[in-house]
């Protein structure tokens, strides 16, 4: 058990947080340093911060679902085109061969026997490409509902995303302005401390899981939860006020507190 005298600032003696023992002010900052941490992890894990993050995951699917169906009905569109084009060539070709039929009269038999061959072979690919174009379109309409149906769910989203960021910002706004203020109330307790305290306190604490100062409660330490041998206890009490005693389980400073154990 490390023992040795804590040694304020003479400031203590006058005004502000250093009108209490300068042990008490250490575990004053050590409460506050426990609420600001606990503050600081509700903030982290808002449920609003993980359900923005899934609404905008979603969204994020949404749409990259959206440029896949928008691709392939591109595909389609293109070779409806295409279809549609050949059409009206072939209708061309054939309005081109019938206005020839019938402006040349005494053509040779044979030749009219070849062009009303080829108007009806004209005819048979018409219909295989008003098939074929019949078949894009109704593979574009699932497509079309498909897009329909994401560019509704994308609006929804959208919408929650905005609410869910709303909630959140209102969320973070009140935890900071009580962050705010236990940071100031920190700042003026560190600041009655002794600068040899302070540091000491700052080191174990960054080491030790956000706890620096404990308490001995009855006779055990209210660091490590682990009890001191009853001597030890009658010891470390019996110290002259003030003086810094280490946890020799833990090595946190160890304030006695007075009262009934209350951890
Ligand atoms: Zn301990």
């Amino acid at each position: 058990m490390s023992t040795e005298q804590a040694s304020g600032p003479p400031a203590e003696h006058g005004r502000g947080p250093g009108h209490r023992p300068p042990l008490e002010a250490l575990l004053e900052l050590q409460d506050l340093d426990t609420g600001i941490a606990q503050l600081q992890h509700r903030r982290a894990a808002l449920p609003e911060r993980q359900e923005l993050a899934s609404v905008t995951a979603a969204l994020g699917d949404t749409s990259r679902r959206a440029v896949e169906v928008q691709g392939s009905r591109a595909e389609l569109v293109e070779r409806q085109q295409a279809l549609e084009s050949d059409i009206g060539a072939a209708a061309a070709r054939r309005e081109a061969l019938e206005q020839r039929m019938y402006a040349a009269r005494g053509m040779p038999a044979r030749d009219l026997q070849a062009m009303d061959e080829e108007i009806r072979n004209l005819r048979q690919r018409r219909d295989q490409l008003e098939d074929a174009e019949l078949e894009v379109m109704v593979a574009l309409e699932p497509l079309d509902a498909e897009l329909a149906s994401l560019d509704a769910d994308g609006a929804r989203l959208r919408a929650r995303a905005g609410q869910v960021r709303a909630a959140l910002e209102e969320a973070e706004r009140e935890l900071d302005e009580k962050l705010a203020v236990q940071l100031d109330a920190r700042a003026a307790v560190a600041s009655s401390l002794s600068e040899e305290l302070r540091s000491r306190y700052e080191s174990l604490r960054a080491r030790l899981g956000g706890t620096g100062a404990a308490r001995l409660v009855g006779s055990r330490c209210s660091g490590c939860h682990l009890e001191l041998p009853s001597m030890e206890v009658d010891r470390i009490r019996h110290l002259p006020s003030g003086t810094v005693v280490t946890c020799e389980q833990c090595g946190r400073i160890l304030v006695p507190t007075a009262g009934p154990p209350t951890a």
